[in-house]
């Protein structure tokens, strides 16, 4: 046999054992609060870059459709809610970070995987208790009792242990312990779909724009995706596993100092994705939205929903559905 056949047989065969449907497919969506594109790509992101290596960075859109009835302002919780359901805020229903009256009738991702296999493990790792209390809405009888497998989040709350300083040093704090923790839980239990968030890059933006300070926040984000990255790989080799792993933000800043958002500017609605899935369809270099990652989950996992949750579904994936 010539030595291109066999290394074309070795190669073929290489990607179908990564393909192979008898894998358990697991997913780790990772948001990394308040980083504009802009920011991301000129600051030193080695981990985020391996993670993405030739095919899996693209630029994104959150806010909705500008002008039209989705528009949706570039805050946190909008944001992280038009993660969750894949919707914009006209219908999820959450327009700012107190989160008032959030529309359970769009489900959240956790909803519409456990609702598919309810024992499915679900995991969330947190610097803002609120993202599994009032967006996830757990306990809730609106979002059917949903309940997470398991959740390592609050400490914003515990003042004693993390005393809450100007330099918001705190919020380092709580995202280094919440990064290593997810890592440490995803290398032993390896949940089938986790939520990663973290918070200080937004912090150090709103504190200092655009600035040293930022970027170093940027980059301790990237060592912190680096050890989940790193727990990744280490089930993949260890377990017959098949890992996505999603890392994006929620909102850019303002274009004069980097310090706000909330409006509809180009650099405030220009956010991005970093993945490691090694063939996104088309769409995902199309300028895609932040709620085309909920299905683009759903599709990965081969999730199963009713057929009036899936209509209401305002992303496309940009992952094939899994057979
Ligand atoms: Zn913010």
């Amino acid at each position: 046999m010539n030595r291109f056949l066999v290394l074309a047989l070795i190669s073929t065969l290489f990607a179908s054992a990564c393909q192979s449907p008898s894998k358990e497919r697991k997913v780790v969506f990772i948001l990394l609060d308040g980083i504009p594109a802009d920011v991301l790509e000129s600051t030193n992101t080695p981990y985020l870059d391996e993670i993405a290596g030739q095919t899996g960075y693209t630029r994104v859109y959150v806010g909705g459709e500008k002008g039209g009835v989705s528009e949706s302002p570039t805050i946190s919780a909008v944001g992280y809610n038009s993660l969750l359901t894949g919707t914009w805020a006209n219908k999820h229903n959450v327009w700012g970070n107190s989160i008032k009256e959030p529309n359970y009738d769009y489900w959240s991702i956790f909803r519409v995987a456990k609702e598919h296999d309810s024992d499915l493990q679900t995991a969330i790792f947190s610097t803002w208790l609120d993202n599994r209390t009032k967006l996830i809405g757990e306990g809730l009888p609106e979002t059917g009792n949903l309940k997470m497998d398991y959740a390592f989040d609050g400490f914003e709350l515990d003042t004693v242990r993390f005393p809450h300083d100007e330099e918001r040093q705190f919020i380092r704090d709580i995202d280094e312990m919440v990064a290593n923790k997810a890592a440490a839980y995803i290398a032993s239990d390896a949940p089938d779909l986790s939520w990663v968030y973290l918070e200080y890059p937004d912090d150090m933006g709103h504190r200092y724009g655009d600035s040293p300070q930022m970027t170093q926040a940027v980059e301790l984000a990237d060592a912190q995706v680096g050890r989940i990255w790193k727990a990744i790989q280490q089930r993949e080799a260890q377990h017959d596993e098949d890992w996505l792993i999603i890392i994006t933000t929620d909102h850019g800043r303002t274009a004069s100092n980097g310090k706000g958002h909330g409006g509809q500017s180009d650099r405030e609605r220009t956010t991005w994705i970093v993945t490691n899935y090694p063939a996104p369809l088309p769409s995902f270099y199309q300028n895609p939205g932040i709620v085309d990652i909920m299905p683009s989950i759903v599709n990965y996992m081969g999730l199963k929903m009713p057929k009036e949750i899936e209509v209401g579904i305002d992303g496309k994936a940009f992952v094939g559905r899994r057979e």
